[in-house]
């Protein structure tokens, strides 16, 4: 599942949104979530450029941009907006992986990432997207290269969780739902997780 994917599933039993994602592990081998940290800190603008996720351009004096998640051409203020809002769903992500690069990554969305952009997007004379390309260069990676292959979808009202497995989100109803099996995911993770998550009364079921 990447996370993109996280930015509109609702809980299938309440429709509550958003949800919380507790990442387990990733497909990506870690030399992927390397050179993206490495791109993202030496702010290579020619081969963030290079690799072709976004399209910038001008017309009447207005300035166009569009990527892997904001696929419409759009005036680069709104796009901006667009992309300011949608970085609150990071935090309802939690990477529970041993993987110190990806947790880097989401540390970094969270905080420098998500502060450029706000404080770029306030200066009424934008010329130029470049100074930000850095910051949204790693918002797309993060959303569509990461693949996670393991986790937990959390609905915080009916406290239902859903588990992903081999990168696919099982969201069933909880006549379908394997007991023994799911127990038995939870009981494989709960390394991964603190008390506080099992003491919220999960449901459907919970160790
Ligand atoms: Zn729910």
């Amino acid at each position: 599942m990447k996370p993109w994917l996280f930015d509109i599933l609702a809980c299938p039993i309440d429709k509550n949104y958003p949800l919380k994602l507790y990442i387990f592990s990733y497909e990506n081998e870690l030399e992927e979530f390397r050179s993206i940290l490495n791109l993202f800190v030496n702010r290579d603008l020619n081969l963030i450029k290079n690799e072709k996720i976004f399209e910038i351009s001008c017309e009447d004096n207005e300035i166009f941009l569009k990527d892997n998640i904001i696929i419409e051409k759009t005036i680069l203020k709104s796009y901006l907006d667009l992309t300011i809002s949608s970085l609150i769903e990071f935090e309802n992500v939690f990477d529970k992986t041993p993987n110190k690069l990806s947790k880097k990554c989401f540390e970094l969305v969270n905080s420098d990432v998500k502060s450029r952009i706000i404080d770029f997007s306030k200066n009424p004379h934008i010329k130029s997207p470049d100074n930000i390309l850095p910051e949204l260069y790693l918002i797309n990676k993060i959303k569509l290269d990461f693949e996670i292959k393991s986790g937990i979808l959390l609905c915080t009202e009916c406290k239902r969780w859903y588990p992903i497995i081999d990168t696919i989100p099982q969201m069933l109803p909880d006549k379908y739902r394997n007991e023994k099996n799911d127990i038995k995911f939870l009981e494989k993770h709960k390394n991964l997780l603190d008390e506080e998550f099992f003491n919220q009364d999960l449901k459907p079921f919970n160790i």
